[in-house]
């Protein structure tokens, strides 16, 4: 028995590995076509993925009742050069958010089990769990792999951060703050909180990786030492994963590379693409062809392109081309806003 309930996986339409943001919110919509299983390793909402930030109009698409940040302005922070910008953005606690997508799952039907995906077998639509300690095999209709990155041979570019959450106050009170590093593809940021605490995190987008030792600095330049709330982080995928649908096999989430690889945004086109998913698994359209056609693809591809370019032309003249350009834009945007 795990939480009461038996630990057998029951039959369903769908079966949704990954019960984090993602795969959550993709089980919430296919709940309207069918039975949904709803499988993860681990308790949602126990996990720190992430800073939480999320643009204010796919967060209140979301409709989730949770403490929440709200914020019009962003601070750019590039060497000595700092600019304001206008944006609508709310933060939240992500394990809050996780706990929250996955009740409004389950709220719409779909029934969530703990479990550990091991592998499937396309030829037979069978998949293999460890629940309680045992091997069971899963028959599916249809599998969806919405369980964060797929390590693929031959892709390398992806990269990791760090990240907590602090009970401090922002000294930057309602804004986000992005400092841009000066010797890698990345930043780091400090966004607010409710209750006075603060996400404070560091990563890279491509190349050389932030250490803990680079996110202990950052702290200390930025004076932050309140209690540590809870930590987390982990792989930013910077690469779409073009093949997202193989048969009764479907991808979503990082599982499927969907992240914006110039800022590792993601949570806002999980949020777009949800229901151009759950649609087309529901009523077995191609997939694959309507992701390559979709302008999210269209910009995460010429975004991971870009980056890889930056990238190549970083190690042959030596010059770090991300910091420089970010560099650039702030001074600009603070030379124009006087
Ligand atoms: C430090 C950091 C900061 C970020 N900040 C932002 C931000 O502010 N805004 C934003 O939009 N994006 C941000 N991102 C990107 C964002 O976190 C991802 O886009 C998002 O987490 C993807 O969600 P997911 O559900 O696909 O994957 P995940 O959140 O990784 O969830 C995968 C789930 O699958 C489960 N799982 C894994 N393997 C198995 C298995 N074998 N069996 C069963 N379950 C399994 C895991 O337990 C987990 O619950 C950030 C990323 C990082 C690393």
């Amino acid at each position: 028995m795990i939480n009461g309930e038996p630990h057998t996986l029951p039959e369903s339409d769908f079966t949704v590995v990954g019960a984090s943001f993602a795969g959550s919110l993709l089980a919430s919509k296919l709940a309207r076509h069918g039975s949904v299983l709803l499988v993860d390793r681990r308790q949602p909402g126990t996990r720190l993925k992430c800073a939480g930030g999320i643009r204010a109009q796919e967060f209140e698409s979301l409709e989730v009742d949770i403490p929440h940040a709200k914020t019009s302005t962003i601070i750019l922070a590039s060497r000595n050069w700092t600019t304001r910008v206008k944006y609508p953005y709310v933060v939240t606690d992500r394990r809050e958010l996780d706990a929250a997508v996955l009740a409004k799952a389950v709220a719409a039907g779909a029934v969530f089990r703990k479990a550990e995906y091991l592998s499937h077998s396309p030829d037979r639509n069978s998949a293999d769990f460890r629940c309680d300690g045992e091997t069971q095999e899963h028959r599916y209709r249809k599998l969806i792999l919405a369980k964060g990155y797929i390590f693929r041979p031959g892709v390398k570019f992806y990269d990791t951060s760090y990240v907590e959450i602090v009970e401090t106050e922002s000294r930057y009170g309602d804004a986000l703050y992005f400092r841009f590093h000066d010797e890698r593809m990345g930043y780091s940021w400090i966004f607010p909180l409710p209750g006075g605490r603060i996400n404070i995190g560091t990563g890279s987008l491509r190349g050389s990786s932030v250490s803990p030792a680079d996110f202990k600095r950052f702290k200390e330049q930025e004076k932050v030492d309140g209690p540590v709330i809870c930590r987390g982080g982990g792989i930013i995928p910077l690469v779409p994963v073009k093949s997202v649908m193989n048969g009764n096999v479907f991808l979503f989430g990082d599982s499927a590379g969907m992240v914006y690889p110039p800022n590792g945004e993601g949570l806002r086109h999980i949020t777009h693409m949800s229901g151009k998913w759950a649609d087309c698994i529901a009523h077995g359209k191609n997939l694959n062809v309507r992701w390559l056609a979709s302008r999210t693809f269209a910009m995460f591809d010429s975004g991971s392109i870009a980056m890889k370019i930056l990238a190549f032309m970083e190690r042959r003249l030596g010059i770090m081309l991300y910091p420089q350009l970010c560099r650039l834009a702030t001074k600009l945007l603070a030379i124009l806003r006087g």
